[in-house]
Formats: structure tokens, C-alpha cells, sequence
């Protein structure tokens, strides 16, 4: 199986050749993610009610967003949505936040400022997408592509081992947002010239979101 655990390792080491990261493993849960979202959630503070693997997408998932953030920041001055969008991985972060402290799990950003990540993977795959996305704006919203469509990857898998409605509604929301914003980011790519092919999700689902109109919330 592949999990979003390698995705990252997958990516941080295609693009520097060096992960150097302990990229951990994960069960996958046997829960069936329900629509309802308000039902069924436990006790604020059981840690215990979360599997392994619900802990670890949440931690796992926390970090990503603040990725999307940073490198989305240091690429502002290209093009005001980098701006814009670095706002809404604010709210996702914040989102799978309240989630870590109602279940009372430990924070893997707490004291981490910009630009720096617990995860070691996600850290080399932050250094190498600002670099990456520095040069042009092509370059720079090839960039936001590619963080787009992994976290529409990565949202997804964690969202297997997710039994939790709370949990599965914001998984909902964050990957909602990623559609929207990979649709900003392609069309904007696509006017400055651009081309891409999909790394993290098959073209006939990459297709299918770039063109389908955009959906309400970020
Ligand atoms: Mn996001
Ligand atoms: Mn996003």
C-alpha cells in the first residue's frame, strides 16, 4: 500500500535525492467514513478513541498544510494567490488543529516557524519546492500545482484509516479546498504559458477537477 507517508519520502527524494528522512509506517484502519458529520464523536480530550492511524494522518496532516502554507509565502511575490491561498492552508491548519486539541494529541508545529517542520521528509520537500518555485512564475505555480494535487493524494489516503465524522467532515473541507485551489493554480499556470503532468493522482481524476467549475469553500 502506498501511503502518504512514502508519497512525501517518494517526492522529497525525487526532487533532491536525499529524504534522509525514517518515513514511519501505518495501518490502514477498517472504518467506513460516514457522511453525517455531527454524529457519533467521542469525548472531547480521548486520545485513546483515535487508531493509530487517525493520529498519525492528523499529525501528519497538520504538517502538510503548514507546507502549503510556507512555501506558498515564500512564493508570494510572484502572484497575489499565493497570498490568498497561503490564507486558506491557514484555515486548514487551524482546522486539523482544533481536531489535535479536542482529541488531545500533541502538536507537531507547536514552536515551528515558518519554514520549519518536525517531519524531516516534509522539511526537505519545503526547501525544495521554495527553491524550486523561486526562479518564475511558472515556475512558482508549477510549484502550487504539484502541492495541490499531493495533498488531494495525501488527504485521501489518510482519509482510509478514518472512521471519526469530525475527522472525516474536515478531510472533506481540507481536500474540497485543494480542489479549488489546484484549479486556481493550473489555470493560472496554463494562461502563463505552463504545461504539467500529474504526479500524485491519476490524469482522469487531475482532468476531471481542472475542468470542473469551482466549488464553495476554500
Ligand atoms: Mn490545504
Ligand atoms: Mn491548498
Amino acid at each position: 500500500m502506498v501511503t502518504r507517508w512514502m508519497s512525501a519520502l517518494w517526492a522529497a527524494t525525487l526532487l533532491v535525492g536525499c529524504a534522509g528522512a525514517d518515513g514511519g509506517t501505518q495501518g490502514s484502519g477498517t472504518g467506513a467514513p460516514s457522511p453525517v458529520a455531527s454524529v457519533g464523536a467521542p469525548a472531547p480530550g480521548d486520545s485513546a478513541a483515535l487508531s493509530a492511524a487517525e493520529r498519525d494522518g492528523l499529525a501528519f496532516t497538520r504538517e502538510e498544510e503548514k507546507l502549503a502554507r510556507d512555501v506558498y509565502a515564500a512564493l508570494r511575490a510572484h502572484d497575489r494567490s499565493f497570498d490568498n491561498i497561503a490564507q486558506s492552508e491557514q484555515t486548514h491548519m487551524d482546522a486539523v488543529g482544533t481536531l489535535l486539541t479536542r482529541y488531545s494529541l500533541p502538536d507537531p508545529v507547536a514552536g515551528k516557524g515558518p519554514g520549519v517542520f518536525a517531519d524531516p521528509a516534509l522539511q526537505a520537500l519545503h526547501d525544495t519546492l521554495v527553491q524550486r518555485g523561486t526562479p518564475s512564475l511558472v515556475d512558482a505555480l508549477t510549484v502550487g500545482v504539484e502541492i495541490e494535487e499531493l495533498d488531494i493524494h495525501d488527504i485521501d489516503e489518510a482519509g482510509k484509516g478514518v472512521s471519526h465524522p469530525d475527522i472525516v467532515e474536515t478531510y472533506a473541507n481540507l481536500t474540497r479546498g485543494s480542489r479549488n485551489h489546484l484549479r486556481t493554480f493550473y489555470s493560472k499556470l496554463r494562461a502563463a504559458g505552463g504545461t504539467y503532468t500529474p504526479k500524485h493522482i491519476d490524469e482522469a481524476t487531475f482532468r476531471a477537477i481542472v475542468e470542473s467549475p469551482a466549488e464553495r469553500g476554500r
